[in-house]
């Protein structure tokens, strides 16, 4: 099964899409997380990706399409995977549709006055586990691997303003698209816990 993941930044996506991908043993493909590591490798890639991350504007197409088409070549991602953060406009939709076979879109709806304090509030741990400062008691470490925890560079509320906008204007057309395909799931209460939303997801997916 291949699986799309959508809704805006701060939505949670990234935490279900982990969560997901464990029980349903299904490859997690985080473009966000991809740009990252090559801007932490200092790649072309990465220093191209960098000003448009900082703006919190979106990579080009073109560069961000190959990016997918390419991983989703490779061998661990024969058995299904979860797209976490693409598409995230019409053109990558409809790109998606010449290299793959989506069957379900998934997205995930939050009242939009809470994501700016759940974005900004985020500390993230390099192996993917993320969490919010008002649940952390000043812990600095994960709870699951021990790495430190750190701020994204994009997390920061001039930034997170500029992702919102492009969300609304650019990604939240795709509901529209999946909806007419037949492919739409919507998690409607995406303000739960992480438990509590996961538990919406499975009963969608059974
Ligand atoms: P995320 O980790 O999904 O919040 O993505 C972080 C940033 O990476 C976004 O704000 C974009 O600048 C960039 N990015 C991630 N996925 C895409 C994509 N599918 N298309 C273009 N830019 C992307």
């Amino acid at each position: 099964m291949n699986i799309i993941l959508l809704g805006a930044p701060g939505a949670g996506k990234g935490t279900q899409a982990s969560k997901i991908a464990a029980k349903y043993n299904l490859l997690h493909i985080s473009t966000g997380d991809i740009f990252r590591a090559n801007i932490k490798n200092g790649t072309e890639i990465g220093k191209l990706a960098k000003s448009y991350i900082d703006a919190g504007k979106l990579v080009p197409d073109e560069v961000t399409c190959k990016i997918v088409e390419d991983r989703l070549t490779w061998d661990d991602a024969k058995n299904g995977y979860m797209l976490d953060g693409f598409p995230r406009n019409l053109f990558q939709a409809k790109e998606l549709d010449k290299f793959a076979k989506v069957d379900l879109c998934l997205n995930i709806n939050v009242d939009e006055g809470l994501l700016m304090d759940r974005i900004c509030g985020r500390r993230v741990c390099a192996c993917g586990e993320s969490y919010h400062i008002t649940t952390l008691n000043g812990a600095t470490t994960c709870a699951k691997c021990g790495g430190e925890l750190y701020q994204r560079a994009d997390d920061n509320p001039e930034t997170v303003k500029s992702r919102l906008d492009t969300y609304n204007t650019q990604t939240a057309p795709l509901i529209d698209y999946y909806q007419k395909q037949g492919k739409l799931a919507t998690v409607t209460s995406g303000e739960g816990s992480p438990d509590e939303v996961f538990a919406q997801i499975v009963k969608i997916l059974k």
